[in-house]
């Protein structure tokens, strides 16, 4: 059985992580596992988990490191997960980086790619964003499907998130550079970070990662 390809995606909110992820996750045929989705998920189902992160993520704020480990060790647990995962919004706090580790052992970590953005193109393309609440599409607020508050795809009701207000977006950006950033020199002091230039157009972004996935004889 090949090795499994566990790949890690570094980035400032509004990156641009999501929408890459998607793509590779379909090229590569490992799931795309975010944390973020899966507790918005919760939120949304209104579980007890949802209840207890909800207050927490609405004002930017970061769940406890032991409640997403947890997490994130179910979600490893699953059959599609066993040829591997990109991960998304995890790792993002040195001690969940280093959980990380221990849970996944020798098969670990094959690659970090740091999708790298000014924090002023971040800002502008998260206070724009918009989201289906049903099936999660992305869409910018001059778009038709925002203006109009109805997905494209579903139907669903097309919202602000409540995290993308400038108090949240704010407190989420100072978050990362304090606790996610200090994961650059973890990844890159054990030879697997790769950064790769996330101000350019989402095509030309996927053609940059699965260049240097393919370079590194990984895929
Ligand atoms: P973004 O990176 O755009 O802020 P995500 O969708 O990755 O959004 O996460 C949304 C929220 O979920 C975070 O602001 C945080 O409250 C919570 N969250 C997601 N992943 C983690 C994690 N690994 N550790 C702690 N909190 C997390
Ligand atoms: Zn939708």
């Amino acid at each position: 059985m090949p090795a499994r390809l566990n790949l890690v995606i570094l980035g400032k909110q509004g990156a641009g992580k999501g929408t890459q992820c998607k793509h590779l996750a379909k090229a590569y045929a490992i799931p795309h596992v975010s944390t973020g989705d899966i507790l918005r998920g919760a939120v949304k189902a209104g579980t007890p988990l949802g209840l207890e992160v909800a207050s927490v993520m609405n004002a930017g704020a970061l769940v406890s490191d032991e409640l997403v480990i947890r997490l994130v060790d179910e979600r490893f647990k699953q059959a599609d997960a066993q040829k591997g995962a990109l991960l998304d919004g995890f790792p993002r706090t040195l001690a969940q980086a280093e959980a990380l580790e221990a849970l996944l052992g020798d098969d670990g970590i094959k690659l970090c790619i740091n999708l790298d953005v000014p924090v002023s193109l971040v800002t502008e393309r998260l206070s724009s964003r918009r989201v289906c609440q049903e099936c999660g599409a992305i869409y910018k607020d001059s778009d038709i499907e925002a203006i109009s508050g109805t997905c494209a795809n579903c139907g669903g009701d097309v919202i602000q998130r409540e995290d993308d207000q400038p108090d949240a977006i704010r407190k989420r950006l100072e978050a990362y550079e304090r606790d996610t950033e200090p994961l650059l020199s973890f990844y890159g002091s054990r030879g697997l970070l790769v950064t790769v230039d996330g101000d350019q157009s989402p095509d030309d972004v996927t053609r940059a990662i699965e260049a240097v996935v393919h370079d590194k004889g990984l895929a």
